[in-house]
């Protein structure tokens, strides 16, 4: 049966958000994103996208307990009957330890942890690249840089976290869209 209750990790600009995509369509599942929601926030201007805007902007982390705040509603108020893909969530332990609370309150569990493994200076080279073309704020080479640190830091952890509880595969994220889409989908039938 293919799992249908994932998490992907990745460095920022592994692909992650691509191939969250694909398998949202693929397996007809939720893409839940805190990045986006806590864009969203700041679009509407609430009092979360304040309180998040600056460190989004800077390539630091959102607080734990208000990123933890925003998944848990999330997927207590849209179900999780249908399957989701988890991007860029959990990012820190804590947040990973708060995920397993909250599904199991909702008497669910994960059923995969994929980690897309690149290159970094190749992961440096499509943030700036999606940068220009999106026009992004956020992705400034001092900002992409800072994002990499943090990532080391704080969510690199989470693979040995998953691979501790016999979730994790690892994924070639290097080459094609199609090639890691293809790979990223045996990962999840064997
Ligand atoms: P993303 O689109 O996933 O790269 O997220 C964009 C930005 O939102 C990140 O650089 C963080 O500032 C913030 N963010 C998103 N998800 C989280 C999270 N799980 N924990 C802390 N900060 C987050």
């Amino acid at each position: 049966m293919t799992a249908k209750r994932l998490l992907l990790l990745g460095a920022p600009g592994s692909g992650k958000g691509t191939q969250a995509a694909t398998l949202v369509k693929n397996l007809g599942i939720d893409h839940i994103s805190t990045g986006d929601m806590l864009r969203s926030a700041v679009a509407e201007g609430t009092e979360l996208g304040k309180q998040a805007k600056s460190l989004m902007d800077q390539g630091q982390l959102v607080p734990d307990d208000l990123v933890i705040g925003v998944a848990s509603d999330r997927l207590a108020r849209n179900g999780i009957d249908r399957g989701f893909v988890l991007d860029g969530f959990p990012r820190t332990v804590a947040q990973a330890e708060a995920l397993d609370g909250i599904l199991k309150d909702l008497g669910t569990s994960l059923d995969l942890c994929i980690t897309l493994s690149v290159d970094e200076e190749a992961v440096v080279e499509r943030l700036l690249k999606r940068a220009n073309i999106e026009g992004r704020l956020d992705d400034n080479e001092t900002t992409i840089r800072e994002r990499l640190r943090v990532h080391h830091e704080s969510t690199e952890p989470l693979v040995q976290f998953y691979r501790d509880r016999g979730m994790l595969k690892t994924v070639d994220g290097m080459g094609t869209e199609e090639k890691v889409t293809l790979r990223v989908a045996e990962a999840l039938e064997s």
